[in-house]
């Protein structure tokens, strides 16, 4: 469906204001934690925080690059906060986690491009919760990709994601700053560094990708070897984001679930409301 300015209707959605939500709130915000959650817009985070889930943003919330889909603030961060690793600990042992997703935003400003907090972060919490498990999401490492995957192999093991985050096509308008190759390739390197890395990447919807061309992105997916897959509708976070070309129907998510199982994904989440972390700690999808 063309986007004509009006939502959808299997978009729309409540934001609760249960306890649990309010729970999540409470540690997160006092205890000063980032999460893409809130700083993207998602329009999960009634549902997620809820349920007692959220996605941490390390390493501030000001990034290097401006793709234009995202609604984080770009520009000089600051340098890594030294008390980082031990607020999100905290945070995971108030709210009882036994799964969490890490994400960060770019920084092509570090030498090891925020990989060395990635680890510190994973390591502190385990500290707490001993059989903690972990996704991270993280940048492309452009600059240093066989550097940051040797730090991070020290805190294997976790699920390496990485979002390719549409077809090539549309990287220079969506993603001016990365390269789709450079996104393929440290998928690549993530497998081949240490098997036991589940590597996943996700894509959004409703740019004005073609359906070849979309198809091609999962076949070169598959052929890095990546194993699990998040299909979602983007949503034009803030009004300087792009525009939605297409709201996707629920029913052609199905197919393109269908489609990924088809082509060896053994892990595939797809639907509008579909995000790289949304019910990220599901060991099975089938
Ligand atoms: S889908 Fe991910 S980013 Fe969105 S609210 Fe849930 S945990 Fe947060």
């Amino acid at each position: 469906m063309k986007n004509t300015g009006r939502l959808p209707s299997w978009l729309k959605r409540r934001i609760p204001a249960s306890a649990a939500y309010n729970h999540t709130h409470h540690v997160i915000g006092g205890l000063g934690i980032e999460t893409i959650c809130t700083n993207a817009n998602c329009p999960n985070q009634g549902q997620c925080w809820e349920s007692g889930t959220a996605t941490v943003l390390i390493l501030g919330n000001i990034c290097t690059r401006n793709c234009r889909f995202c609604a984080v603030g770009h520009g000089k961060p600051e340098p890594p906060d030294a008390t980082e690793a031990a607020r999100v600990a905290k945070m995971a042992k108030d709210m009882e986690l036994k799964y969490l997703v890490i994400t960060s935003v770019n920084r092509d400003d570090l030498e090891d491009g925020g990989a060395g907090q990635f680890r510190d972060v994973i390591k502190t919490c385990r500290g707490e919760i001993e059989d903690m498990r972990f996704e991270l999401l993280v940048p492309d490492f452009k600059h240093c990709q066989d550097a940051a995957l040797e730090i991070l192999e020290t805190a294997m093991p976790f699920v390496f994601g990485h979002n390719i985050e549409t077809v090539p096509a549309l990287y220079s308008t969506a993603r001016p700053g990365a390269d789709y190759r450079t996104s393929l390739e440290l998928l690549r390197k993530a497998k081949a560094a240490d098997n036991r890395a589940i590597t996943k990447s996700s894509i959004m919807l409703g740019l004005g990708e073609k359906e070849e061309a979309v198809i091609q992105s999962l076949k070169d997916l598959r052929e890095v070897g990546c194993d699990r897959l998040a299909l979602g509708q983007y949503l034009r976070p803030t009004k300087q984001s792009l525009e939605v070309v297409e709201y996707v129907e629920p029913e052609k998510f199905d197919w393109w679930g269908q489609k990924a199982y088809e082509l060896g994904f053994d892990w595939v989440m797809a639907s509008p409301f579909t995000r790289s972390s949304y019910h990220a700690e599901q060991d099975s999808t089938r």
